[in-house]
């Protein structure tokens, strides 16, 4: 059974910390982000591309590539992301999985497999705005199960959050501290998608909260700043 692929990137110097990578990015997701970026890939007609040559793609690259990122979308959501990660496996590549966290269950069971070499979850906003950010019904248990699960995975990981217009500093602050003890967390600049998205918060905003973030939880890194608006 074939994992479900709506893009692929054949190249990438950012997705994964310090590793020249690839980045899969799966269909379908379980949120409706205010700002989600890939309307495209997370509708159920979203058009799929062929797994077999990305695969070899992946094969032939190996070696001058030495990581894949799967993002989506929601991976966690493919019913055949495990046996997908087997096969870029055994190509000999590390593993970066995306997730908004909403099946800390398929965590577990790719970390008790070894399956994964990084984490990255988006948290989204603090628990009574989440539903909002998320613009759809998030069921917090699993989000704070899959924070435990990922804090305590000894891999390396990272939290991120969008700073969209509707937080405040505050809000950002309080969902910082549900993931205080995390190895890295980056606060990332909102970016409207078309004109009637409400405005970002401006840089020096971003900067303020972040450096507030720092202090609270011991770490923070910004970015994704543009230019002063
Ligand atoms: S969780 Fe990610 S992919 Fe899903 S809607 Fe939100 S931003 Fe988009």
């Amino acid at each position: 059974m074939r994992m479900l692929i709506a893009g692929f990137q054949k190249t990438s110097f950012v997705d994964y910390p310090g590793q020249p990578c690839a980045v899969v990015f799966t269909p379908y997701c379980n949120m409706n982000c205010v700002y989600c970026h890939n309307a495209h890939i997370i509708k159920h007609d979203a058009p799929l591309i062929p797994e077999e040559p990305v695969l070899e793609y992946l094969e032939k690259r190996a070696g001058l590539l030495s990581a894949v990122v799967i993002s989506g979308g929601e991976p966690t959501l493919q019913q055949n992301l495990e046996a997908f990660i087997l096969r870029v496996k055994t190509f000999g590549y590390k593993v970066k999985l995306d997730t908004n966290g909403t099946k800390p269950q398929v965590l577990l069971t790719l970390l008790g497999k070894n399956l994964l070499d990084y984490i990255a979850m988006d948290v989204k906003a603090p628990e009574e705005k989440y539903d909002v950010i998320a613009n759809s019904s998030v069921d917090m248990d699993s989000i704070r199960r899959s924070i435990t699960v990922i804090r305590n995975s000894g891999i390396p990981h990272e939290f991120r959050m969008t700073y969209a217009p509707q937080l405040t500093q505050e809000d950002a602050l309080e969902t910082a501290r549900m993931v205080r003890g995390c190895d890295r967390f980056y606060l990332q600049q909102y970016r409207p998608r078309n004109e009637q998205d409400p405005l970002a918060h401006s840089p020096a905003e971003v900067l303020k909260t972040g450096e507030a973030i720092a202090r609270e939880i011991g770490n923070c890194t910004v970015r994704g700043l543009g230019p002063e608006q």
